[in-house]
């Protein structure tokens, strides 16, 4: 496959007439070829057109059908091999090593997805029989899960493969059955493209009608906008900055038919180490920190981003053997030179806040765009008073707060906005604090974690990655994981439809032998 800089609309591959953009390697920061082609208005209105017209087409096929095409998706995704890592490398500053890892769970999400798809359990069948000669009469009443409409993707910067062009909204998306039009992120065109392509290749081997998925390449805010605008488009996926998803939903919100939009944005991850765990294992949990801090450069939605812990010498001990490990750590390159830009102002701003003190910093950067890790320290009243502490600095920064007592401790729980993760460090003898700091962690993100750190997210049907604002628009979802699919469909409910006219999945006999709730009770009949 070859990179020609055209967008993807349905079977066609179009080149944008209204300027062009080029990738930039953000190492060098060297333009990439070729000239990508930046389409508008009219580029828009056909992609979302036609995934209107697919859409009860695509909708109606058989589970086996989309399980089929979602796999043959991921099997050309490992097909593209170099092809696809070397441009992903070029056009993110990733290294090879960390976007295999990253494809392998781009695999894995399709690949899931299938399976959910085969399962049948997400479409949520449940039939309530008629009660003829109850008074009043109960009708006969059957539910089960169908496709919102077509979907419109923004892949994320951070995630070239999992959260982009076929990543875990598209795959969750395409398996409810809603065709999906994706802006592709300005910061790997090329990247999006060779997805782009495989999608678009596996759609026409599967005989899927040809809207289901489109490609558009936009150039500022006005293109997303006009996406999210169209009529045809009835739910948009997201992934990036606070203010972009906070401007889509009010895009959204302010249409004639407002539709929900599923953003996940900024959060800061916090870690609370237990006294007793800290005094125990000081120096273990601060390598493991810093470790957790400088992945792929600190450019994870899961970034721990807060520390907090008991004043004392076990916190010393902690903030000593992270700073010796932090300090070897090489500068490594940001995604963007926008990005690396909105991190060096992010920590220069941090370091000018009063109260709070620059703990250290990694090794000095040499390379453009390559960003220092840095550690800030800061006490409990100060965290507490100064809004800018609660929000993200993305890349590699973390603030620890030395607390006095485990009141400050709580009160800092109390005081955090929403989250995706929050981690504590525990051991047996810390059961009575994490036992208070529980419920308020529940409260507060969509994953607790227990001796680890919350960087890696595993895809599979328990996962959550999701929490209340501002780590994610709607806090009842997950962007990862076999609930994923929840966010592209609703229910409907059939009453008194006639067997002839009822969808399988609520049939007499149980025909697709799925597991449903009949009259309350679960069961494979
Ligand atoms: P971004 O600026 O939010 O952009 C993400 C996508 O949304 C792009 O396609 C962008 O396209 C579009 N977009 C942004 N604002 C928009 C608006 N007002 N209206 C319509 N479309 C809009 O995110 P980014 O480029 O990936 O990175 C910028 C910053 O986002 C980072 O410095 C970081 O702070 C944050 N970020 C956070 C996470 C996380 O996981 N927490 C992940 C990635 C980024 P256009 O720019 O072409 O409009």
């Amino acid at each position: 496959m070859m990179i020609t800089g055209k967008m993807l609309i349905g079977q066609s591959a179009v080149l944008g007439d209204k300027g062009s953009l080029s990738a930039i390697n953000p190492a060098t920061h060297e333009t990439l070829g070729p000239h990508f082609g930046v389409g508008g208005i009219a580029d828009i209105e056909q992609a979302c057109t036609m995934a209107q017209q697919a859409c009860d087409r695509y909708r109606a096929t058989t589970a086996e059908q989309r399980a089929q095409f979602l796999e043959a998706i991921a099997t050309g995704i490992l097909a593209l091999g170099v092809t696809l890592i070397g441009r992903a490398s070029l056009e993110t500053g990733l290294p090879a090593a960390r976007l295999i890892i990253e494809r392998g769970r781009t695999v894995s999400q399709l690949r899931l997805f299938a399976q959910v798809v085969r399962d049948g359990h997400y479409l949520g069948a449940t039939l309530d029989c008629a009660l003829p000669t109850r008074i009043p009469a109960r009708p006969d009443l059957r539910l089960h899960k169908i496709a919102l409409g077509p979907v419109a993707v923004f892949g994320a910067s951070n995630f070239p493969l999992a959260f982009s062009v076929a990543g875990g909204d598209s795959a969750a998306a395409l398996a409810a059955g809603c065709p999906i039009v994706v802006k592709a992120h300005e910061a790997h065109l090329g990247t999006s493209e060779l997805v782009g392509q495989v999608i678009q290749q596996a759609a026409a081997a599967h005989n899927l009608p040809e809207g289901v998925f489109s490609l558009l390449i936009g150039d500022g805010h006005p293109f997303g906008q006009s996406l999210v605008s169209h009529p045809a488009i009835k739910a948009v996926a997201f992934t990036g900055s606070r203010q972009g998803g906070l401007a889509l939903m009010r895009t959204a919100a302010q249409r004639s038919e407002p539709i929900p939009v599923y953003a996940e944005m900024s959060c800061i991850n916090p870690v609370f180490l237990l006294p007793h765990a800290l005094s125990m294992r000081a120096s273990e949990i601060g390598r493991g920190f810093v470790e957790a801090l400088t992945m792929s450069a600190g450019q994870l939605c899961t970034n721990p981003g807060l520390v907090i812990a008991l004043e004392g010498q076990p916190l010393t001990q902690f903030c000593n053997t992270a700073l010796d490990a932090l300090r070897k750590k090489a500068a490594a390159t940001m995604l963007t030179p926008g990005i690396h830009h909105a991190y060096l102002a992010g920590i220069e701003e941090m370091g000018n806040i009063n109260g709070v003190t620059t703990l250290g910093q990694g090794c000095s950067a040499e390379k453009p765009s390559a960003a220092q890790a840095t550690m800030f320290v800061t006490d409990a009243a100060t965290f507490l008073t100064t809004e800018r502490l609660g929000d993200e600095t993305f890349g590699p920064s973390s603030l620890i707060v030395a607390c006095k007592n485990e009141n400050e401790m709580l009160a800092i729980a109390e005081h955090l906005s929403g989250q995706l993760t929050a981690t504590m460090q525990l051991d047996n003898a810390d059961h009575s604090l994490a036992r208070k700091l529980l419920p308020v962690l529940e409260r507060k993100a969509g994953r607790i974690l227990v001796n680890g750190y919350p960087n890696n997210v595993e895809v599979s049907h328990a996962m959550v990655h999701g929490g209340p604002f501002p780590a994610s628009s709607d806090s009842r979802s997950s962007a990862v994981g076999a609930s994923a699919i929840d966010r592209f469909l609703r229910p409907v409910c059939y009453q008194d439809l006639p067997a002839a006219l009822m969808p399988e999945a609520l049939q007499e006999g149980n025909p697709l032998e799925l597991w449903r709730t009949v009259n309350g009770q679960c069961v494979l009949a």
